[in-house]
């Protein structure tokens, strides 16, 4: 039997067995029960059929600390599958949270995004990747009858660029009257360091991904990948996008990779290609800094521009990439700490990709940030490691009033305690977003492919939905997505894991 016959066969299975159950049910006094039945014997015949498909040999999938860890291996099409299939209710929970988001805040519908989607991004994607993609959506439909399809997961994909970079451009040049304050998003506290810092002279990675909660508390996935090209890789991630896109990541090849983003980065080019793919090949690809560069700056279109922390435990070495749209800095030691709060520091990338951020304002959330991850580094230089840098990931110091708190200016964000809010960002105040999970490695954790990570608030503090949505009515249109954000354990997550005993 070729392909196309096959298919019919299971079709006609499947439509004769509803037909039996169907004839079967006909006789009972409720109708609508049998249909009921039928509707669920089909979804079970699917399921059934889906589980069996020969692309999921491999992959695996558990939960540990609040955390799903995916099992990911073989071809680009094939992965997309597993994934797709293994996340297949989290990726529709979490396309429901982030397409609301992109709508409300750019009051643009769900069909703008799908044709930008459709016609921008798509067709500068490398084909692995609009194969891999292509899978998700094979995988996701293939469990659970979903209606998505590719053009709303790859506009899904693009949700840290296509909202904050690519709309604001567009209103600028449509010269939109009464556009939405959009600003580009302050993602995440981070800091790389070697050398004499570190208590054993080797790398040590950190980072806390800075998000709303209604995304953050859904940024719970660690991915082990191993594909057929390129390294193998662990990250963490979001269920359906192939790129990290908060980013911690580590390859097989000695590279360490994470970021914090620009703020008021301004600028997005519609024939570059977009950053999770450019992210996504990076981390899978590149086997040094300068390929890691190289692979970032093929296409920059500008979106989600980071400040990426690099290391190398092959040669030691860390490294900071500004990485403007129409200028970048790379910097790089073997002794020394890049740390990162949302600042741009190359005067040249200031001026041109972020000509609104004012580096003097020892006020703003990123600014404050800075200072007190430069006071907290230089009194633990030589000390560094990876459990000091847990600790420091959930930092409660605020650098401008001296004293313990919990704010948009704390290394672990709680902007939803702040009156202030961060306006460089667009966030109002008591906005619920912050610091929504963190992660930590060294050199030699990253040499066995392991890392620590811990899901919710980095100081262990829980974020509770109902309170603060009676507290703030204003938030009430995220009432149906926004959830309990509540801390894990810190927990160690390695490449080829099996669940525990
Ligand atoms: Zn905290």
């Amino acid at each position: 039997m070729n392909d196309a016959m096959r298919r019919a066969a299971a079709i006609l299975l499947l439509v004769l067995g509803g037909v039996a159950l169907w004839w079967a049910g006909s006789g009972a006094p409720a109708s609508a029960s049998a249909n009921d039945a039928m509707v669920a014997t089909i979804a079970a015949a699917r399921e059934r059929a889906a589980a069996n498909d020969p692309r999921l040999k491999g992959a695996s999938r558990f939960e540990e600390g609040g955390w799903i860890y995916v099992h990911l291996e073989g071809e680009p099409g094939a992965m997309g599958y597993q994934h797709g299939y293994l996340l297949a209710p989290e990726i529709e929970d979490g396309f429901a949270a982030v397409s609301a988001g992109m709508m409300h805040s750019t009051r643009r519908d769900w069909e703008f995004f799908r044709k930008a989607a459709h016609e921008m991004v798509w067709p500068k994607i490398d084909a692995e990747y609009q194969q891999e993609l292509q899978g998700i959506v094979e995988g996701l439909r293939a469990r659970t009858g979903s209606n998505l399809d590719v053009d709303d997961i790859v506009a899904f994909n693009a949700f840290e660029e296509l909202p904050d970079y690519y709309v604001p451009w567009l209103n600028k040049r449509q010269m939109a009257a009464n556009a939405p304050n959009l600003k580009s998003p302050g993602n995440c506290s981070a800091f790389v360091a070697a050398g004499s810092w570190t208590k054993d002279g080797q790398i040590v990675m950190a980072h806390n991904n800075w998000t709303s909660y209604r995304n953050g508390e859904r940024w719970r996935i660690v991915f082990d990948i191993a594909p057929k090209n390129g390294y193998r890789m662990l990250m963490d991630g979001f269920p359906g996008v192939i790129a990290s896109d908060d980013d911690f990541g580590i390859n097989s090849d000695g590279l360490m990779v994470t970021e914090t983003t620009i703020t008021q980065f301004e600028g997005w080019d519609p024939n570059g290609k977009a950053e999770f793919v450019r992210a996504r090949k990076a981390l899978q690809y590149a086997g040094s800094i300068d390929e890691y560069t190289k692979i970032m700056l093929d296409g920059n279109n500008g979106g989600y521009a980071n400040d990426w922390l690099l290391g190398d435990r092959k040669t030691g070495e860390i490294a900071q990439l500004e990485l403007g749209l129409q200028a970048y800095k790379l910097w790089r030691t073997k002794d020394g700490v890049l740390s990162g709060s949302n600042w741009a520091r190359d005067p040249k990338v200031l001026k041109v990709d972020a000509p609104e951020f004012d580096p003097g304002n020892k006020e703003s959330s990123p600014n404050a940030r800075r200072a007190r991850w430069d006071e907290l580094l230089k009194e633990n230089k030589g000390k560094i490691d990876v459990a000091l840098a847990q600790k420091m990931l959930g930092d409660h110091t605020d650098s401008v009033e001296k004293k313990e708190d919990t704010n948009e200016r704390t290394l672990c964000g709680h902007v939803d305690g702040s009156a202030r809010g961060v306006k460089e960002w667009a966030w109002q105040a008591y906005y619920p977003g912050g610091a929504v999970q963190g992660k930590a490695t060294d050199a030699t954790m990253a040499k066995d492919m392991r890392f620590m990570a811990r899901m919710g608030h980095p100081c262990g503090g829980d974020f509770l939905a109902k309170p603060f949505l009676a507290a703030h009515p204003e938030f009430a249109w995220e009432e149906p997505y926004l959830r309990d954000m509540k801390a894990g354990p810190w927990t160690e997550f390695r490449s080829g894991q099996s669940p525990k005993e």
